[in-house]
């Protein structure tokens, strides 16, 4: 059999070990799991009764359109409903923005390191991948700019930018999409957008009218607690979303997920306290790390990623053995760094406690 020839050497996502699997290897009783970026206080409490009356109906497809929730997100970002799209994750939307806009003879730029479904994706379409250095953990919009050719179809910019956790401001968002052709989609993805403490940070939504060639994805599966219900959202002009839409599955996102995402936006008190909580949190290990003479990239996410000095393979080891998990820098491209994941008060003393152990 044949697949497309630029799947073949495409990296087979690695999956993070089940928590009780790793309970069981180890001989442990408690696992702290600091690896994916999950809100650790869960959801908002309106979610579960909100779908259990989803429950009634799952022989029934869902709202292809997502009409309610598409209301209810117009109303509550103030914009139309036709500038809205919904995906299965913002990931989904990731997918499909690549497969509508790329393909052979085409090329997309990113940044590097950079959250990898960008480039995921773009390589199962055929597209060139453009790769641009950070800098000083930052995107480096400037070199991005000077990297656009004729063949540039769409820009990353993920902003907070994951794994560093590092933000580019309103102006420098401003100075890039200025001189950016008109004829490039650039893809604002703005996962972290509610834990963004920094004032400075861009109002993506209201670029929207002077530069129709942006879209901002968002998702549920952050602060909003809901990344195993998968849910996520795109704005941007009717055009592109258009576009997204010829390339979606017309039932994409399930009943469940649109009637937890409805209540969960209701709950903006739930969201602004995960976001305190998570400043607190940031705080909290930023003082652990200096402590121990550690450097990292200070966060607009709910993660941080620190240099150990250490292999991050070596450290994620070690630190597993104590019972919490947390990513490897090794993958992420920052090989002696690890990203951890902020979490309530008392498991951010726990990893503190477990990293100077393991230090
Ligand atoms: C977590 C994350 C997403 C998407 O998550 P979904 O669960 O698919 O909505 C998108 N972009 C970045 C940068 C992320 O970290």
């Amino acid at each position: 059999m044949n697949p497309k020839k630029q799947i073949v050497d495409l990296p087979v996502y690695q999956p993070g070990k089940p928590i009780d699997e790793v309970k069981r290897e180890l001989g442990l009783e408690k696992i702290v799991k600091l690896a994916s970026n999950e809100n650790p206080f869960g959801c908002s409490p309106l979610v579960k009764p909100a779908v259990q009356s989803v429950l009634d109906e799952l022989a029934i497809y869902p709202d292809g359109g997502s009409m309610a929730l598409r209301e209810e997100m117009a109303s509550f970002l103030g914009v139309p409903g036709s500038q809205l799209v919904f995906g299965n994750g913002s990931d989904e939307l990731v997918m499909l923005t690549s497969r509508a806009y790329l393909e052979t003879g085409t090329n997309t730029v990113m940044a590097t390191p950079t959250f990898p479904v960008y480039k995921t994706t773009a390589t199962i379409e055929g597209a060139e991948v453009i790769e641009v250095p950070l800098k000083d953990g930052v995107h480096d919009l400037e070199a991005m700019l000077g990297s656009i050719t004729e063949q540039t179809r769409v820009v990353w910019v993920c902003n907070p930018n994951n794994p560093s956790g590092t933000m580019n401001d309103q102006e420098q968002i401003l100075a890039f999409l200025e001189r950016v052709p008109s004829s490039v989609l650039v893809v604002l993805d703005e996962a972290y957008y509610e834990y963004v403490t920094d004032s400075s940070y861009p109002e993506s939504i209201s670029l929207l009218k002077t530069f129709p060639n942006v879209l901002i994805l968002r998702t549920f599966s952050k602060i909003y607690g809901l990344a195993g219900l998968r849910i996520g959202y795109g704005i941007a002009s009717e055009e592109i979303v258009d576009k997204i839409n010829r390339v979606r599955e017309p039932f994409n996102t399930s009943s469940i997920a649109q009637k937890a995402a409805i209540v969960a936006l209701k709950d903006q008190e739930f969201v602004k306290s995960c976001r305190e909580a998570n400043e607190v949190g940031r705080n909290q290990l930023y003082a652990g790390f200096e402590e121990m003479g550690l450097s990292y990239y200070p966060s607009q996410g709910n993660f941080v990623l620190v240099d150990t000095g250490r292999n991050g393979n070596d450290v994620f080891q070690a630190l597993l053995r104590k019972g919490y998990i947390v990513r490897s820098g090794v993958a992420l491209g920052f090989p002696s760094s690890i990203r951890v994941t902020v979490g309530s008060q008392e498991q951010n003393e726990g990893f503190l406690t477990a990293l100077r152990e393991v230090l």
